[in-house]
């Protein structure tokens, strides 16, 4: 894989290298990607429904492998029924390299934005999964109960789009909110996102899948938990120390939900 350049592009000063500027070559496709790489976005896709952190609707993507200034995405589907057809190449415009191509997600400038920033992102999931929501409406910061999730650290961002375009749809449906979604996540694995859901995000497609998939479960235990009582979550440094660990394990969770998903298709 290529690696980017830190620098700003001479052409039009976004975060990579001139050559890979998408605004300076025009919307030719990149070469195409690895197959392996598209059969993992469909496993993920499929994982994530299965997970029950998508239904209808959320989205997930991965950089494409032979170009950094692109990533690749779903046609508009439900995420249980994408198949390598339907994976599309975009810019960082939130542009389709392809003429007169399928629907495309509304919020793909989720993707696009953020892939523009973190050249240290190499996947993304956006999802709605319904116990997250709840801290996303509420002062009651969604915190890492235990290891597994230890990523979460002792908060996440939270993004209001009312704060950056008033009362709307609620939907990242341009560039002008993805680039204020992506600036609202910084540096973090995962942002949520008022009245809506959630962004996770990972240096590989298996990392930001355990991230979408940990979110969902840690809120699903932490609503749990303040039922009974004050919470005992996890130290700043305990955090820190367990998500070292914990990322180098990812792959160990997604073998098997990629089992799971090829036994039931
Ligand atoms: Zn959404």
């Amino acid at each position: 894989m290529r690696h980017q350049s830190s620098g700003h592009c001479p052409a039009c000063g976004g975060v990579h290298a001139a050559e890979a500027c998408p605004t300076a070559r025009g919307s030719r496709p990149a070469p195409p990607a690895d197959l392996a790489l598209i059969d993992n976005l469909v496993a993920a896709n499929r994982i994530l429904a299965h997970q029950q952190v998508v239904d209808g609707f959320g989205h997930v993507s991965v950089r494409h492998d032979k170009d950094r200034s692109r990533f690749l995405l779903s046609r508009s589907m439900a995420p249980a029924l994408v198949t390598t057809e339907d994976i599309l190449e975009f810019d960082f415009d939130g542009n389709a390299i392809l003429p007169n191509g399928p629907a495309a997600y509304l919020e793909r400038f989720i993707h696009a934005e953020i892939y523009r920033r973190r050249p240290d992102v190499n996947a993304i999931v956006h999802s709605h999964s319904p116990a997250v929501i709840p801290f996303t409406v509420t002062p009651v910061p969604l915190r890492a109960l235990y290891h597994v999730s230890s990523f979460l650290g002792s908060g996440l961002p939270v993004f209001d789009i009312r704060d950056v375009a008033g009362d709307t749809d609620m939907l990242i449906r341009n560039s002008g909110l993805g680039a204020a979604l992506a600036t609202s996540l910084a540096d973090k694995p995962a942002a949520l996102m008022r009245g809506h859901g959630s962004v996770a995000v990972g240096s590989t497609l298996q990392l930001a899948v355990f991230y979408a998939i940990y979110l969902e479960t840690n809120a699903r235990m932490q609503a749990g938990a303040l039922r009974l009582g004050p919470i005992t979550y996890l130290t700043d440094k305990e955090a820190a120390l367990s998500t070292e660990t914990t990322n180098n394990q990812a792959t160990r969770a997604w073998d098997l939900w990629k089992l799971q998903v090829s036994k039931s298709s």
